[in-house]
């Protein structure tokens, strides 16, 4: 075939994304492990009964009732009262920040950002001709503040985006960041995003950028139902900031982008939040007992405020996954070398992954896996 005239940036690059192995034990996503329940499932199913009988027409393009369900549940998960016109929402919080950029990126424009940090957001700055910058981290994953000013009047980026909790290390910025990355660029303009896809699985006193929202017009938080709400499949993203900005949103939204029925399932699970809200309590106890665990064996553990541990180091990261995987169990290989991400299972779960670790690092010096011990 003679070649396409593909974008010359695109030229060569094969699609990314995490294997989908047929595993008996999938740690690699940060998928929620626990189903949804019976009665989510039932109510779910007659919700989409009802919205099949009017796809004959096209969906509500402001999901309105949509919306102000999300504007609710923020309130009660966060305390910040919301309106449901300053809530946007989209197939996936990946298509809300695809959008973010189509808006406020763009060619000439700079996206800046915090690694190591989500694999996706270069992908979405290339997709839409934005420029993607990076500062780097601390060595234990924070973000010094000093720094991150610094990257932001070096790059005058348009759009700032921090991962909090971040992912692969799980790591939460405190709010004073949040603040003083939008109060120093007033001049720019800047759009500062906060991406809290693992928000509900934070720890105890840590907070959330929602508390911010107010007087902070160019903030955005966006937020998912593919981890905490245990609806990956559903691919629903949404995101709170100002009206200003959501309007910005609805500009560059394909027209009718939210179906019928991902507007009805989504606002089915709202109604079930507080049944998964119980889960999410389960799984962050389960983090912390597995993170003590990890430790125990002599690893090193990045605090998280998620639902996964990024924990190492290997000498030979590469040998200590497939070892796992041979023995049934996939996480994923990511983050900075020598490091591993698993997310958090069910008890049982963790206990093949335990068991398979242990049998692994066990074998640690013939697999080249030896744990890298002292400073980093
Ligand atoms: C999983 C994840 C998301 C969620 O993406 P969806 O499109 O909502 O499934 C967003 N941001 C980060 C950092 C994630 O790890």
């Amino acid at each position: 075939m003679s070649e396409l005239p593909i974008r010359d940036e695109l030229r060569g690059i094969q699609a990314y994304g995490a294997p989908q192995l047929d595993v008996p034990v999938c740690l690699n996503v940060n998928e929620n492990p626990f189903p949804p329940s019976e009665a989510l499932v039932a109510d779910a199913a007659a919700a989409v009964a009802d919205a099949v009988r009017g796809l004959n027409r096209y969906p509500d393009r402001e999901a309105s009732e949509l919306r102000a369900g999300l504007a609710a549940y923020l309130e009660r998960e966060s305390g910040v009262s919301l309106r449901p016109e300053q809530v946007w929402a989209a197939n996936g919080s990946n298509e809300v920040m695809l959008q973010i950029l189509q808006a406020f990126g763009g060619p000439g424009r700079v996206a800046l950002s915090f690694a190591p940090t989500y694999s996706m957001y270069p992908e979405y700055a290339r997709d839409t001709a934005t420029t993607w910058v990076t500062a780097p981290r601390r060595e234990d994953f924070t973000v010094d503040v000093d720094a991150a000013l610094e990257a932001v009047a070096t790059h005058r980026p348009s759009v700032v985006l921090v991962a909090s909790p971040n992912n692969p290390t799980g790591t939460a910025v405190p709010l004073d960041l949040v603040r003083r990355l939008h109060d120093a660029t007033e001049a720019t303009r800047t759009v500062v995003v906060v991406d809290e896809a693992y928000a509900e699985f934070r720890r105890d006193g840590t907070p959330s950028a929602l508390s911010l929202l107010a007087g902070h017009p160019r903030l955005v938080v966006t937020r998912t139902m593919s981890k905490a709400f245990a609806f990956a499949g559903a691919r629903l993203g949404y995101a709170a900031a100002s009206e200003e900005v959501v309007d910005a949103l609805r500009v560059v939204r394909l027209p009718y982008h939210l179906s019928a029925v991902t507007q009805a399932v989504a606002s089915a699970a709202l109604r079930h939040a507080d049944e998964l809200q119980a889960r999410v309590r389960q799984l962050r106890d389960e983090r912390d007992r597995l993170a003590e665990w990890l430790r125990s064996t002599g690893l090193e553990v990045a605090d998280s405020d998620a639902n996964f541990l990024l924990f190492g180091r290997f000498s030979d990261r590469h040998a200590v996954w497939q070892g796992l995987l041979d023995r049934g169990v996939l996480i994923r290989e990511t983050g900075p070398d020598g490091w591993l991400r698993v997310s958090v299972g069910t008890p049982d779960e963790t206990a093949a992954f335990t068991a398979a670790l242990t049998a692994v690092v066990g074998d640690g010096a013939r697999a080249g896996a030896t744990v890298v011990t002292g400073e980093r």
